[in-house]
């Protein structure tokens, strides 16, 4: 085993800086190229006449011990802990969100009820005798895991409505990794601990209900900065305005790395992508064979719009986001509550989060009327209170787990297997849906593994 002494990392989002932190501990010399003018990718923040806004409210977990320790050192006293509160509009009401099963059962007609419940408990019981594999897609996983009634009722618009695409023609995985899970057995559970007959359950990873998490009152964008700042001291290079244009090989192994005019690295050094799949395979020189490169293509990516607004009201909301089914977004963040510090203090802003497709009517900004009149419907503001707003983009907010995904992803790894000193991982690298410190966790493995390779 060989421990290679020089790293290039593609990408300074969190996976990326957090992968940079744990070459750096290994001892090795790491340079970062990122191509935006400030790392933190998803996790960044946005400054507009004087404020932060993120693209949608983002905070830290803590599930992951280590990873948190060394960010709460980076963040010191910038980090800040705020209690978990997130609802969801459901019927005319809020409820706490993720979903509990009387939340989603709640506010509908006893009939609708009794078919949801009966379906779902038959779905349950099917489930387990004989435990079998989800079907393909996410219409039939849904139906085995809930029930035709409730997939009827509440998944099927839903998924729909957010992905822009019918669950038919989403891979089960999607349901693996994205929806809540909910049996009959919570659905009794619930109803038990609401009449105080059990004990509520432990936090655990997944079931988020009383968690602490970690943010700062500048936003999303102190975790990045601080990290970067402590990298940056301790020696790590961090090339800004550097998109990857070029991936040298020669078949076994990456030769070298083209960014912004320059050449980085050489065949004896390690190279970690966390840039976008379809863009490495693109920037591969020379190209990949055409099935590999038809196979990037057919990985793609939900682009995402915020609609980001200064508002002239000292409070929109209670939670620190809230979830919307019919509205034209999907999630309304008011990150104030989380202790942002807004300005002039008697304002607050609003994070409208909403999927989309690149150059639409809402990338474009068309729809702030909507989004306007969506808000007073909702009692969270009216127009005339929205002091400013701005548009915050996202080409690669969500991997989009198509029906038959999984095999144009394989057909890729296969490809890149003989890359001895290259791996890609993290949210756009991996093309999967990890937390930040879940990417993190990545970006620290795939160092780890590529280091002693
Ligand atoms: C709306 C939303 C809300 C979220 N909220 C939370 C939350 O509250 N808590 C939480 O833990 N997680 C949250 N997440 C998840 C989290 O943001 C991501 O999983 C995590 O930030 C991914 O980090 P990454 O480094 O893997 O990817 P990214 O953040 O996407 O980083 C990739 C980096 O590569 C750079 N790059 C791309 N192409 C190139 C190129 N060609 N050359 C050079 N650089 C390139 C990008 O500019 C970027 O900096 C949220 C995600 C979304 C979309």
């Amino acid at each position: 085993m060989s421990l290679k002494q020089e790293l290039i990392i593609m990408g300074g989002g969190v996976c990326g800086l957090y992968a940079a932190h744990t070459a750096h501990e290994a001892s090795a010399k790491v340079t970062l190229l990122e191509k935006a003018e400030r790392t933190g990718g998803l996790a960044d923040g946005h400054q507009h006449q004087g404020n932060w806004y993120d693209l949608g409210v983002h905070m830290l977990h803590a599930f992951d011990q280590e990873i948190f320790t060394v960010c709460k050192e980076a963040m010191g006293p910038e980090r800040i802990e705020v209690p978990l509160k997130s609802h969801i509009k459901w019927g005319n009401k809020l409820y706490h969100y993720p979903l509990r099963g009387r939340d989603i059962l709640a506010g509908i007609s006893p009939v609708t009820l009794v078919r949801c419940l009966v379906g779902l408990f038959l779905a349950e019981l099917e489930s387990r005798f004989p435990r079998r594999e989800l079907g393909s897609d996410a219409e039939s996983a849904l139906t085995e895991l809930y029930g035709a009634p409730l997939y009827e009722y509440f998944f099927e618009g839903f998924t729909e409505r957010y992905w822009g695409i019918h669950p038919r023609d989403l891979s089960a995985e999607f349901v693996r990794r994205k929806m809540p899970r909910l049996s009959g057995v919570d659905v009794i559970k619930n109803l038990l601990e609401k009449i105080r007959l059990a004990k509520p359950r432990d936090v655990t990873e997944g079931a988020l209900r009383f968690e602490t998490l970690h943010y700062s009152r500048t936003g999303s964008e102190s975790l990045p900065r601080c990290l970067t700042n402590q990298l940056q001291k301790a020696g790590v290079e961090i090339n800004l305005h550097s998109p990857i244009q070029k991936i040298s090989h020669n078949d076994k192994v990456i030769t070298s790395v083209a960014a912004a005019g320059r050449n980085y690295g050489n065949a004896q050094n390690a190279f970690l992508s966390t840039i976008p799949l379809p863009q490495l395979i693109n920037a591969l020189s020379p190209a990949p064979p055409s099935e590999v490169r038809q196979a990037a293509t057919q990985l793609t990516f939900k682009p995402m719009t915020v609609y980001a607004l200064l508002v002239k009201k000292r409070k929109c909301m209670e939670a620190l986001y809230t979830y919307y089914r019919d509205r034209i977004f999907h999630r309304v963040g008011e990150p104030k509550n989380a202790g942002l510090l807004v300005k002039p203090d008697d304002h607050t802003t609003l994070i409208v989060e909403m999927t989309c497709e690149k150059d639409d009517s809402k990338w474009k900004g068309d729809a702030l009327k909507q989004v306007l009149t969506d808000l007073a419907a909702e009692g969270l503001c009216e127009p005339d209170q929205v002091v400013s707003h701005h548009l915050i983009h996202s080409e690669h907010a969500y991997p989009i787990f198509a029906k038959g995904f999984e095999e144009h992803l394989q057909t890729i790894t296969d490809y890149l297997a003989r890359f001895n000193n290259l791996r890609t991982t993290g949210r756009q690298g991996g093309f999967t849906y990890p937390n930040m410190h879940k990417a993190m966790r990545m970006g620290a493995d795939a160092v780890t593994e590529l280091l002693e390779s």
